[in-house]
Formats: C-alpha cells, sequence, structure tokens
C-alpha cells in the first residue's frame, strides 16, 4: 500500500524513488532506479531528466508492487527479467540461474584460448540463460556453439536469447545431461558453469539462491558429482590440445584440479575471482 500520509498526486519520480531506495537498504537507490523504469516502461536516464514530474496513481501502484517483490527477496534480474552479461542483455527467468559476474571471468580466459580468425568449435554445457555460450559467440565469429542444458524451460530462455541476439546460426541449443545430446561430437573448448554448491548447504536458503533453480545450483554431497562427471566425460569430446573450463566453488579448487588430473588432464591451471578467491579452473587434453 501507498503511504497513506501522502495523498498519491504528491508523488514525484524524485520521491517515488528516495522512498524506495531507504527501503531496498545497500543498492536500493539503483534497484528502485532500476525498478522504477521497468513499472514506467522508460530509459533510466529519463527518469533523472523528468525527476519532479508527478507519477499517476496507477504507475505509483505498479511500482510499489515492484518494490515490494524485491523486499521480500526476489532477485531483481528476475524482477526485471533480464539482466546484464559481459556486453549482452539477457532474458532470465526463474528457469535459469542468473549469470553473475565470476562467470565474466570464464568467458574472458576462453575467449584468451580461441584465436578470433578460426573456425572453432564450443560447448557449453548447463547454458542456463545461455551466458556463457552467447558472451563466446558474440565475440569469436567463426565459432559454433552448442548450448546444452537438462531444462527445457531453461533452455526456451536460451534459445530466446539466441534469437534476439541474432545468433541462431552460430548458437545451437540442444536439451539433455551434459555431453548425452551431443553423440561423438568433439570440441575445442568446452566450458561450464554447472551446479557446484553442496546439497546441504545453508546458503541454498539465503538471498538470490532460494529464487534459483535448485537444478543449476545443488550437486550432491561435496557440491563436486556434476564437475565429476563432466571431467570423466571430457576428454572423449575435446580435439587434441582442447582445453575444459570449469567454474567452481571458491573452496574447491584443490579437489577440481586433483579430477582434472585424474583424468589425465594438463597444464591445468586455477584462477581467482575478483575477490581473489578460487573460482575456475582449467585443463587441457594432450595434443
Ligand atoms: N556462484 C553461485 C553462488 O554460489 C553458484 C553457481 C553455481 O552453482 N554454478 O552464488
Amino acid at each position: 500500500m501507498l503511504d497513506a500520509s501522502m495523498p498519491p498526486s504528491d508523488y514525484t519520480i524524485a520521491t517515488l524513488l528516495s522512498r524506495a531506495a531507504t527501503r531496498l537498504g545497500v543498492d536500493g537507490r539503483t534497484e528502485a532506479e532500476l525498478l522504477l523504469t521497468h513499472a514506467l516502461a522508460r530509459p533510466r536516464a529519463w527518469l533523472f531528466a523528468h525527476a519532479d514530474d508527478p507519477v499517476a496513481d496507477g504507475d505509483a501502484e505498479a511500482f510499489e508492487r515492484l518494490v515490494q517483490r524485491r523486499e521480500r527477496g526476489e532477485p531483481i534480474a528476475q524482477i526485471l527479467g533480464h539482466a546484464g552479461f559481459w556486453s549482452l542483455d539477457l532474458r532470465i527467468t526463474p528457469d535459469v540461474l542468473i549469470p553473475r559476474p565470476e562467470t565474466e571471468l570464464l568467458v574472458e580466459r576462453a575467449l584468451a584460448l580461441l584465436p578470433i580468425d578460426r573456425a572453432l568449435r564450443v560447448a557449453d554445457l548447463g547454458t542456463g540463460s545461455g551466458a556463457i555460450a552467447l558472451a563466446i559467440a558474440s565475440e569469436r565469429p567463426l565459432a559454433k556453439v552448442a548450448a546444452v542444458d537438462a531444462s527445457a524451460a531453461a533452455l526456451e530462455v536460451a534459445q530466446a536469447n539466441v534469437q534476439a541476439l541474432n545468433l541462431s546460426a552460430r548458437v545451437r541449443c540442444v536439451q539433455g545431461d551434459w555431453f548425452a545430446p551431443l553423440a561423438d561430437e568433439r570440441f575445442d573448448l568446452i566450458a561450464s558453469n554447472p551446479p557446484y554448491v553442496a546439497q546441504d548447504d545453508p546458503h541454498l536458503r539465503e538471498g538470490d539462491l532460494r529464487f534459483e533453480p535448485m537444478l543449476a545450483l545443488a550437486s550432491g554431497n561435496d557440491g563436486l558429482d556434476a564437475i565429476r562427471r563432466i571431467v570423466r566425460a571430457a576428454t572423449a569430446h575435446l580435439h587434441a590440445g582442447g582445453w575444459l573450463l570449469l567454474e567452481h566453488g571458491w573452496q574447491q579448487g584443490s579437489a577440481v584440479r586433483a579430477i582434472l588430473a585424474e583424468s589425465g588432464f594438463e597444464d591445468i591451471v586455477t584462477e581467482h575471482d575478483l575477490e581473489h578467491r578460487e573460482r575456475m579452473s582449467r585443463g587441457r587434453v594432450r595434443g
């Protein structure tokens, strides 16, 4: 409900924003702007140029409903229905993991291993919204990317993103469990941000994670089930000298390096995220 002490007609863009910002906490100002942008279907810059404009009651109420959803903890990306990743704006629904900045590190490292002037074959396992597959395809015009997900609902989101970004000639969405839908195809690079949280990790019941698909987050007692399956099957799907890149939990670096080594991967390297925590590892099959 709107604050009864203030007649709705007295709301301006500026007053609505500052009240919501206070209620929403740490990133409140930014989030309030994004939600108002969404409620009014106006670009963010428009809000600043019209700070003193009155807001129609219906619009103020629509905004209030969005603020309340955010107050209840719903992730901002799910409320807005989209999120930024790499240089792309991606459609997001509750069926997919919300792309995170640490996964941009994976994209950056993958690009460093993928020459721009060669026809390449890349796979993104557990593609979700299509984030990794689409970021790579957008930067490597000769690459063909297979975007795999076990969830049909997730793949629908990925497919919508492929189409919106005009990448359907080079990004193919396929449904199935890890390598299952890829038959005997081989790739130059396989990337994955698999589920890697331990299934009893209390974080799964906190913050944004509560609203995200469990299939994309949790993987067995130690969180490493998916990584073990991917690594063990990956050698049969990589060309000689091809790379496997995996995002993982910040305490899983040594375990993931051991899993890669057991399967015969070489040149194994772990890299840190922006918080200096071990966040992704890669290995290469013998060239
Ligand atoms: N990085 C996510 C988190 O812990 C987990 C993503 C994943 O399991 N792939 O918030």
